[in-house]
């Protein structure tokens, strides 16, 4: 398997040459250069895995240049029960029949991404060994992907993770989460200042090239690809979870920011899995949903994007909805190439009344989305019907999922954070605290480990030099 970019400026790359590096060198991203097609047969076979066998039958078809032998090796040693609660890793709850939940969040932080950043840390770990390689992940964080991170890459040979945070700016809970790591790789950064402060830090360390290349400094953004390809194999094992033969199609709905989980979603179809719609949920930034509603592609500006009570999806652009508009133009890279032109200028794209727009309707994706009133009302419904509390991500993909689903028979809600993460917005819907899952009950009492430092890019690398060596 090759990879080229979304904007056709990449020579072929392999897997483990597209695993460390973020966007490809003409600003695009890297896609496998076709999608491996899953058969009725092999369907048939993979109905029976279990989860780590399963996702070595899905992975080592994107990461064929790693031994399957080793290969095998990090799966199984990333999808245990000791790390993701059950043997099921990613467990399927019916609330009625043809309405069901897929628990994606069991992992060390509680939310979805751990699936797929586990499984980075690992691959990262066994990457950099071969090459006697070192990386510092210098990362920017307003929560779970900054905590998803550090538990990943937590005492890995050869990594260091240096974690931006505005300082007094996460919940409690996010906080103690990241701050009472006491892993000698593991540096707290706490900014005073806002996100967008650390986000500015990160990309002016970044745009240092040679303290980036002097330093070995790394991401672990959402675009990266064996991310994606990591979260693909939930949506096979939810499928035969829910279904008794191929024959049958099922929907998911997928409570959407970067456009990450449900671009998964979209390759998995693309490889023949039997899904009907993918639907995508977003909450009051509703970037996507207004594209799949009117053919515009908007980012936001900072100022434009709001603090919701789902903050996981509060983003201002959709980073790997390149990917889709990539497969829609039908891998027309030059005319991806135009289309992001205009949005990396600050711009937009409007597709509508174009034959692009009437193509969409060929990927099956709907779009809808929620505002904080009726998530708090979908979390309280949720929970008198069927005694389950979700939190106010998963209640936004409730919500557009079983307004949208029309006659799909079996509609999966995809849970991508456990309640006691939102502890506030449940006490709102339903009058008392989620518990919290054993282990977790007195994390904000754990001694803490964290630098502050203002906003200053010459301490920000004047830390990094002083704990690299
Ligand atoms: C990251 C995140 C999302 C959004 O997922 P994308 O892949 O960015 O679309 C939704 N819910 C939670 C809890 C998240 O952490």
């Amino acid at each position: 398997m090759r990879y080229h970019s979304t904007r056709g400026g990449m020579p072929p790359k392999t897997f483990t040459e597209i695993l460390l590096s973020g966007l490809a060198p003409d600003g695009g991203l890297a896609v496998p250069e076709a999608y491996p097609q899953i058969g009725a047969a092999e369907l048939t076979a993979w109905r029976e895995l279990d989860y780590s066998a399963l996702a070595f039958e899905v992975l080592s078809r994107f990461m064929d240049d790693i031994p399957a032998q080793d290969l095998r090796q990090l799966i199984d040693r990333t999808y245990t029960p000791k790390i993701f609660g059950s043997s099921e890793i990613t467990p399927v709850q019916t609330l009625e029949s043809g309405l069901h939940l897929l628990h994606l969040s069991n992992g060390p932080t509680l939310a979805f991404k751990d699936i797929a950043m586990q499984l980075l840390g690992n691959l990262f770990e066994y990457a950099l060994a071969k090459n006697y390689e070192e990386l510092n992940i210098l990362g920017a964080t307003s929560g779970d992907t900054g905590s998803s991170a550090e538990y990943a890459m937590r005492g890995k040979r050869g990594i260091r993770v240096f974690m931006l945070s505005p300082y007094g700016k996460m919940s409690r809970f996010q906080t103690a989460q990241m701050f009472s790591l006491q892993d000698e790789n593991i540096f707290n950064i706490a900014i005073e200042g806002v996100f967008d402060d650390c986000q500015d830090l990160v990309k002016a360390v970044s745009s240092d090239h040679s303290f980036k290349q002097q330093y070995h400094i790394g991401t672990v953004n959402s675009i990266n690809w064996a991310r994606i390809a990591a979260q693909i194999v939930y949506y096979f094992k939810a499928y035969f979870a829910v279904t008794r033969s191929n024959d049958e199609q099922v929907s998911f709905s997928v409570p959407s920011g970067n456009f990450g989980n449900i671009c998964a979603g979209h390759v998995a179809r693309m490889m023949g899995l039997p899904i009907r719609h993918l639907i995508l949920a977003t909450n009051e930034n509703d970037v996507l949903n207004e594209f799949f509603r009117s053919g515009l592609y908007r980012p936001r500006t900072a100022g434009e994007t709001r603090h919701t009570s789902s903050p996981s999806m509060d983003i201002s652009k959709a980073s790997n909805f390149e990917r889709f508009i990539y497969d829609l133009t039908g891998r027309d890279a030059m005319r991806v190439r135009e289309l992001w032109q205009s949005v990396d200028q600050g711009g937009a794209f409007d597709l509508f009344g174009s034959k692009l727009w009437a193509q969409t309707k060929d990927f099956g994706i709907l779009s809808g989305t929620s505002n904080h009133a009726e998530r708090i009302s979908t979390i309280r419904e949720i929970y008198r019907k069927y005694n389950v509390l979700v939190d106010t991500h998963t209640a936004d993909g409730l919500k557009v999922g079983m307004e949208l689903r029309g006659d799909d028979a079996h509609l999966i809600c995809v849970e991508t954070a456990l309640p006691a993460k939102f502890s506030e917005s449940i006490h709102e819907a339903v009058g008392f605290e989620p518990t919290r899952p054993v282990g977790y009950e007195d994390l904000e009492a754990l001694p803490q480990r964290f630098e502050r430092m203002p906003v200053d890019v010459s301490r920000v690398k004047q830390f990094i030099t002083e704990h690299s060596n």
